[in-house]
């Protein structure tokens, strides 16, 4: 089992549906009920509270995707009101079920990696994690 070196490594962990802390092990037992353990390190994952956000996430991103397309079928190609909602709803319905699973994934290494809920900040060790030490700090004890 290896820590994730930064943030960015558990969210993307998360983002994979993977255990933040070990990136092995499944995070989720359904669609979008995560395991209470997981099984390749046993993190305790109970203390997850995604909640909503992954939704929001969902829908802001969708939102921002869609725009472009929205005013591109009004604008290029005159689109009437009823050809753009049977290209633009089930487009944003797919794109925000695509999104949840990871998003919520996301949020719960986030949670973990910021050691929220009761979840236990675990980092590597110094040497391994952060960049070196700079000149001038080594050998001051
Ligand atoms: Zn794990």
């Amino acid at each position: 089992m290896t820590l994730p070196a930064t943030y960015g490594q558990a969210a993307l962990r998360g983002m994979r549906c993977r255990c933040p802390r070990c990136g092995e092990g499944l995070l989720f037992r359904k669609w979008l009920k995560p395991l209470d353990r997981c099984p390749a390190c046993m993190l305790d994952l109970t203390p997850q509270r995604a909640d909503d956000f992954p939704a929001y996430i969902a829908m802001i991103v969708t939102g921002h995707l869609m725009a472009p397309v929205i005013i591109m079928l009004s604008k290029d190609f005159a689109m009437g009101v009823l050809g753009m909602f049977a290209i633009v709803v089930p487009l944003a319905v797919v794109m925000m079920l695509a999104m949840l699973q990871p998003a919520k994934g996301a949020v719960i290494a986030t949670q973990w990696w910021f050691g929220m809920h009761g979840f236990v900040k675990e980092r590597l060790p110094a040497a391994e994690a952060g960049p070196a030490a700079k000149p001038g700090e080594a050998g001051q004890e």
